[in-house]
């Protein structure tokens, strides 16, 4: 199975993919080491030519009306669920992931797109008749915003940081990350014949030419970031050095608590399977701490194993797959070290932690899905491996694993189960996260904001409160006549 690509992908500015004679990097198949297209390695240069674009753009897009940009963004959606096939098998090529995620990926992303045009139209601006006049508040675009993403979810991640940033009346210049820019190249097309020339701007290439330059441009007026806290941190400074805002969605290390009382915990076992090996653990709300309660640990762990004993690790393309190859020989072997890393330490491999191989893709990196049973401190346990790797503690006392559970740098999301209501709401309170999901693990319908505490970030995404963070508020006082100043009494 091949889909259409070009040969050759420039940076999209203005409408049109740039002629570029510059260098180029490839975007290959980690699974099985296929050249998929080369890809123009942009630069300054390139950046400050998308930004005027963008600039240029900007007059026009601001003045549109929030029903016209309702509009589009539904267009774009609709023109979305037209290559939906096509563009979920070039992530599942370029990625590595699964077919049947990628494919969900580009659905939820679609859904991002219409919930904005939606939520736009509810964006009110308020006021109040004040003597002889009027008070009003109003929500402006940032103005030309930079958007940098990581690579394990393209589409969402795409769909994350435009829909909310377009609705809200800003042209943008966006950059991929270096291991997944084909689909998102492919998107600037699609919504290049949607929306204004300029008002959407792709830049492909390296972090610390194009992301460095974007981020250092005296033209952009809000930064957004999504990827690792250590290049969450250089934003952040570049960010600071210009005074303009920044929000980050940055890495999670999250806990999944089992508590004995739960329902079904057959069901338990599935949701912390998926909560820590969906997107082959390369998500950072992924729920990779499991804490399991002593009364039931030892039943719990062994239905575990046994349920992650029928995974199938299995190509990319594969349907009846459930786990399949992590995006590159870099982040494979990463992996691999941090389950060394964990060995080391004394945690015991209750399954997997060996890399397998799979007929016709012998160059990916499939891991096993992998259990480890840790003590909290451990490094397997407090840092982000983002491959297929499931920590287990075990508990009784509720206070230390309470501590447990929020002693970690992050705080992006949290699972629980239980049967007891006031428990849930008690645990849900206390625990130190953007978002909690009670007897199930993930909620990503449609307005459900997500966002971190503590190291995994600034701002929330996903949810209205976007709006807020890619638009500015301003008061205007409308007097019918000029007025005495108040200081003369
Ligand atoms: P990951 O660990 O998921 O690869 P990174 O934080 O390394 O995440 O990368 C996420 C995004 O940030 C990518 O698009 C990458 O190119 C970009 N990036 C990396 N370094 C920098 C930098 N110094 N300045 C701006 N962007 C960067």
């Amino acid at each position: 199975m091949k889909p259409s690509l070009k040969k050759n992908y420039t940076a999209y500015i203005n409408g049109g993919f740039v002629p570029s004679q510059g260098a180029v990097f490839a975007a290959t198949n980690p699974a099985t080491g296929e050249h998929l297209a080369h890809i123009a390695r942009c630069n300054a240069a390139d950046v400050d030519t998308a930004v005027q674009a963008a600039q240029r753009a900007l007059p026009g897009w601001k003045a549109t009306s929030y029903e016209e940009r309702a509009a589009l963004l539904n267009r774009l959606a609709d023109a979305l669920e037209k290559e939906l096939p096509r563009l979920a098998l070039i992530d599942a090529l370029d990625v590595g992931r699964r077919i049947a995620e990628t494919r969900l990926d580009h659905q939820k992303a679609i859904a991002q797109y219409r919930y904005f045009a939606g939520a736009i139209l509810t964006h009110e601006d308020y006021g109040r008749p004040i003597p002889d006049g009027y008070l009003m508040v109003k929500r402006e675009p940032m103005g030309v915003v930079g958007q940098i993403i990581p690579w394990n979810v393209p589409a969402l991640m795409v769909a994350l940081k435009v829909a909310p940033a377009l609705a809200a009346g800003n042209t943008l210049v966006l950059k991929p990350d270096e291991n997944a820019s084909l689909s998102t190249l492919e998107f600037a097309e699609i919504a290049g014949g949607i929306f204004p020339p300029g008002v959407l701007n792709v830049v492909p290439g390296f972090g610390e030419e194009v992301g460095a330059a974007l981020t250092a441009h005296p033209k952009v007026a809000k930064l957004a970031f999504t990827g690792s806290p250590e290049v969450g941190r250089i934003i952040a400074h570049a960010g600071a050095e210009r005074l303009v805002p920044v929000s980050l969605e940055l890495g999670g290390k999250s806990p999944n608590i089992v508590f004995p009382d739960a329902d079904d915990l057959d069901a338990v076992v599935d949701n912390a399977l998926f909560a820590a090996l969906y997107c082959n653990g390369q998500s950072c709300l992924a729920g990779t701490r499991l804490f399991v309660h002593d009364d039931i640990y030892a039943s719990f762990v062994d239905k575990l194993a046994s349920a992650a004993s029928r995974l199938k690790v299995g190509n990319p393309l594969d349907e009846s797959a459930h786990l399949s190859c992590l995006v590159s020989a870099k982040q494979g072997k990463r992996v691999l070290e941090y389950i060394g890393i964990g060995k080391a330490e004394g945690a015991k491999v209750l399954f997997g932690g060996e890399r397998e191989s799979v007929a016709g893709c012998e160059a990916g990196y499939f891991i096993q899905p992998t259990l480890l049973e840790v003590r909290h401190g451990m490094r397997v346990e407090q840092e982000e491996i983002f491959g297929p790797v499931l920590s287990i503690l075990r508990w009784s006392d509720y206070e230390q694993m309470l501590k447990e559970a929020n002693g970690v740098p992050y705080g992006l999301a949290a699972g629980l189960y239980t049967a007891d209501l006031e428990n849930a709401m008690r645990t849900a309170d206390a625990l130190e996260a953007g978002s909690v999901w009670i007897n199930q693990y993930f909620n990503l319908s449609s307005g459900v904001p997500f966002g971190g505490v503590k190291e995994s970030g600034i701002g929330m995404e996903h949810g209205r409160e976007t709006l807020n963070i890619y638009s500015r508020v301003k008061s205007v006082t409308v007097r019918n006549r000029v007025i005495e100043p108040w200081y003369l009494g």
